[in-house]
């Protein structure tokens, strides 16, 4: 995909690192802002003497989606699963200075968006976590695993008002 913000996402071909077998989700600690973007995270990481912003896919205070580090190299963001996890983190998980679940609907429906692409793109149930599975920590702010990030699609398809008929005298 080209880079770029975007509230959708298509991973479609996008090359990936085959030993990824689950997705981790990460706040970023920060309030949920707009200054805290794709780019001041990566300057962040890159000033940790990183190669690349630690995440996979990053989306931000308004929704959108960025692509982190690309899909075919090992992340940085959960130190001993970099080797078989794909990393995603929403801008958020700080309020007045409090660790808290600061996810947006927004921020929600894009990071269904990225687990849907990346399953989809590995042809995998990929099971989903918090990075707080593996450490003693707050982010993300929730219980990614006990979640459904199932996209909401089949109830757009299944209701009538939505499907378009062709006008019968509409020329075609
Ligand atoms: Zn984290």
């Amino acid at each position: 995909m080209t880079q770029g913000k975007k509230k959708k996402i298509d991973l479609t071909g996008v090359p990936y690192y085959p030993y990824f077998k689950e997705i981790i989700i990460h706040h970023t600690a920060t309030p949920s802002e707009k200054k805290y973007d794709v780019e001041w995270c990566r300057a962040l990481h890159l000033g940790k003497g990183w190669s690349d912003i630690g995440y996979h896919l990053y989306v931000e205070a308004d929704g959108s989606i960025s692509m982190g580090r690309p899909l075919h190299k090992r992340g940085a963001h959960c130190s001993g699963r970099n080797m078989m996890s794909f990393g995603i983190a929403f801008v958020g998980g700080l309020k007045d200075g409090e660790p808290t679940n600061t996810l947006t609907p927004k921020q929600r429906e894009a990071l269904v968006a990225c687990i849907a692409e990346l399953r989809k793109l590995t042809g995998k149930e990929l099971p989903v976590y918090s990075h707080r599975d593996f450490k003693a920590t707050f982010c993300p702010g929730f219980d990614a695993s006990k979640e459904d990030w199932t996209p909401k699609k089949d109830v757009r398809t299944r209701n009538p008002k939505r499907v378009r008929k062709t006008d019968p005298g509409a020329v075609s």
